[in-house]
């Protein structure tokens, strides 16, 4: 997707470094009205300083951020409006509520704008939008981590900010109440069409958050798009890992297919000889009582049996030709299991294995190109 006309945020060809180390690598990326995009990433990627360079927290040493039309950095011309003027709610991990003063304080903070009447209105409405009226006289501290969440985001959506940026604004809370607090987050956001970026390494929160992700690895973005396009059509072993375990299988293309235990899958687009490497999901292996006929199977013998709340993992070996055979994890939704040591049939549909040229391959390509 391009930037549309309705861009609230874009960055241009944006990297920086501290010192010598590189922590973002020619990034492009933009959030138009009324989106949530978020960027993913692991640890150290570089996700919280593209966040900063857009609030100007960080001073932009090369490319352009543009808001709303308007250049507010310009690494080439020495650009940089101040953060205050930028127009930027901030959520941060760990909220920085001001425990000195009440909720109603905290949120009329950045309102110094508008006289008395309109502020007390303001902080009425954005209390209501997150359901905390009830509390504008009460302190932080005597808030649990879930209202204070909701506090730092009726803070900072209080002056109506053109763009809202949280880094990892759900990290600090417990597992059970980061859903709850996510669902009610994600409503607020979307019922106020405030264009948001936010910065995640939780590939499960960025696809339910998201209606973009840019997913990062070592300073650059991998891929982008819908949450259904990553999941689905990932672009390499990277963004396939990242949102969940995989078996994985390596082979050699001959014929156009690919010898694995289901049988011989085709391997589109890429040429005999090429060494590769099948990622299969758990979720993408089907346990039947008996093939289909159209799509592949192998048989293998029940080792364990695992609970994961609704779904089971079953770890599954499948013998090969040769040798002991080969482990496959997969996941399994209905509530009759097979028993540990028995045998069972398992079905695969080659549109979910996910194919990609080894790394060997990448290596081969990668020196033919630099001579
Ligand atoms: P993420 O948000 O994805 O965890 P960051 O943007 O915080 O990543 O960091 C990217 C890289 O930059 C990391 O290698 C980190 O150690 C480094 N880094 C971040 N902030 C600073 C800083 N103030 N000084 C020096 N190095 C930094």
């Amino acid at each position: 997707m391009t930037p549309s006309s309705s861009s609230a945020l874009e960055l241009h060809d944006v990297s920086h470094a501290y010192d010598k180390v590189k922590a973002v690598e020619h990034v492009s990326l933009h959030v138009n009205e009324g989106e949530v995009i978020c960027l993913l990433g692991p640890s150290g990627c570089g996700k919280s300083t593209i966040l900063r360079l857009a609030a100007g927290l960080e001073t932009l040493q090369q490319g352009r951020v543009i808001m709303q039309g308007q250049t507010i950095a310009d690494g080439g011309a020495r650009l940089s409006v101040p953060p205050e003027q930028r127009g930027v709610g901030l959520v941060f991990q760990d909220f920085a509520l001001f425990p000195h003063l009440t909720v109603a304080r905290n949120i009329g903070f950045g309102l110094t704008e508008l006289d008395a009447g309109r502020r007390e209105k303001r902080i009425a409405a954005v209390l209501d939008q997150v359901d905390m009226i009830e509390y504008a006289g009460a302190f932080p501290h005597a808030l649990s981590g879930g209202q204070q969440q909701r506090i730092a985001l009726a803070r900072a959506l209080a002056p109506q900010p053109a763009v809202l940026l949280l880094d990892e604004p759900f990290s600090g809370l417990d597992a059970r109440l980061r859903e709850q607090i996510r669902d009610e987050t994600l409503h607020v956001l979307k019922r106020s069409r405030t264009a948001t970026l936010m910065v995640t390494h939780d590939p499960d929160e960025a696809m339910f958050m998201a209606d973009r992700i840019y997913l990062m690895e070592a300073g650059r973005i991998v891929q982008s798009g819908s949450p259904d396009a990553l999941y689905h059509r990932p672009v390499s072993p990277f963004v396939t890992r990242f949102f969940s375990n995989t078996n994985e299988l390596t082979g050699r293309v001959s014929g156009g297919m690919l010898a694995t235990p289901f049988g011989a899958l085709p391997a589109a687009g890429l040429g005999d000889g090429t060494d590769v490497q099948v990622l299969i999901r758990p979720e993408s292996l089907q346990w039947v009582s008996a093939g289909s006929g159209s799509l592949p199977t192998a048989s293998g013998r029940v080792e364990e049996v695992r609970f994961l709340g609704g779904s089971k993992l079953l770890v599954v070996r499948v013998e090969g030709a040769t040798g002991e055979g080969m482990l496959f994890h997969v996941r399994h939704s209905g509530r009759h299991l097979p028993e540990a040591g028995s045998r069972i049939l398992l079905q695969l549909d080659p549109a979910d294995a996910l194919i990609f040229p080894s790394r060997r391959e990448e290596g081969r390509k990668d020196l033919a190109a630099a001579r």
